[in-house]
């Protein structure tokens, strides 16, 4: 899989944009070591979350451009925005495909107990972060009592049918390294998730997704903390593997942040890399007919799309 190292990411460019991302706010009901939107209990401001108004400005947009097919809704716990059952409906009212980021936990925050018959009711498609199926490896990235409240948040959903053959609801479930290292390979991990789960919980599932942990906010302060940050950069970069560049999720994605400012993706929303037009304008909802063949805004955390067999929202690029 070792390719050309590079010291410098390559230009890419977007190509017709099909998913419109939204992190619609950073509040969550845990405070991950690796989490590069610095989510936690505290984030509950107006400043860290998106206002209703902006809930329906991407209804509108929605409405307005049917080749953004997906939705794809992020946070923090998005579940805890107020707006977020109404965009969810909202957006499958206009047809649309609903993906969900959900920390399964979430379920046992007050009032949130009926969420897995809302996602199956509204035929959400859940990503669910385990990067084990360990309590103690859990446990040291997500926190003290998670992996306990995550088996019995599968379970739960499980009960209603996600993860289930036959069921046309999907669970994936989302690993990331415990460390500074890449992920192993997905297809080789997954059977062993599928193993572990069902035989010691009797969890099903449909997708093992992993994810490259990338070298910014809180992850990046563990790896300057523990010596290990230039050590990291170097695998990364000596794992480029060019041939993910054209699945890179930059490609036909965009990022609403809960502030109204777009990205090119999650990761440059965190590091305020905001997307500009060819004038050098930023860019709003409003200019979705600007961003065709558009020049990505990229940097040296991109390696991480890009090492190994690459890394995105939906897991490896290249199988
Ligand atoms: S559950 Fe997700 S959003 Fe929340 S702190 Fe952990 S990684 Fe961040
Ligand atoms: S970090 Fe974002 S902009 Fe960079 S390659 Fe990955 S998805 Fe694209």
């Amino acid at each position: 899989m070792v390719e050309t190292q590079t010291a410098v990411f390559p230009p890419i460019r977007k190509t017709q944009v099909t998913i419109l991302q939204f992190n619609i706010g950073r509040l969550c009901n845990q405070a991950c070591q690796h989490c590069h939107v610095d989510s936690s209990p505290k984030k509950s401001g107006a400043e860290d979350n998106a206002p209703p108004a902006l809930i329906d400005e991407v209804l509108d947009f929605l409405r307005s451009n049917p080749k953004v097919g997906t939705i794809d809704i992020t946070g923090g716990a998005p579940e805890l925005n107020e707006g977020f059952r109404r965009l969810v409906e909202g957006a499958r009212a206009l047809g649309r495909k609903v993906l969900v980021r959900h920390n399964i936990t979430v379920q046992f925050e007050p009032g949130m107990a009926d969420l897995p018959e809302f996602f199956k009711q509204n035929q959400v498609e859940l990503f669910c972060s385990l990067p084990c199926y360990s309590a103690e490896n859990v446990d040291k990235q997500r926190g003290r009592g998670v992996f306990e409240l995550s088996i019995q948040g599968l379970k739960n959903l499980n009960a209603v049918g996600f993860g289930m053959k036959g069921s046309g609801l999907d669970l994936h479930l989302v690993y990331n390294p415990i460390g500074a290292n890449l992920p192993p390979a997905q297809e080789e991990l997954e059977p062993t998730y599928h193993a572990e789960l069902d035989q010691q919980f009797g969890i099903q599932f449909n997708n093992l997704l992993t994810i490259t942990n990338q070298p910014i906010h809180r992850f990046r302060d563990w790896l300057l903390r523990s010596k290990n940050y230039e050590t990291y950069m170097d695998l990364l970069r000596e794992n480029y593997n060019p041939s993910t560049l054209a699945a890179v999720m930059c490609r036909n994605a965009l990022s609403l942040r809960w502030d109204g400012r777009l990205f090119d993706c999650d990761f440059n929303l965190v590091k305020d890399l905001a997307m500009v037009g060819p004038e050098g304008q930023e860019l709003s909802l409003s200019d979705l007919d600007l961003m065709d063949n558009l020049a990505i805004q990229v940097d040296d955390h991109c390696f991480a799309c890009t090492a190994g067999a690459g890394s995105s929202c939906g897991g490896a690029l290249v199988v």
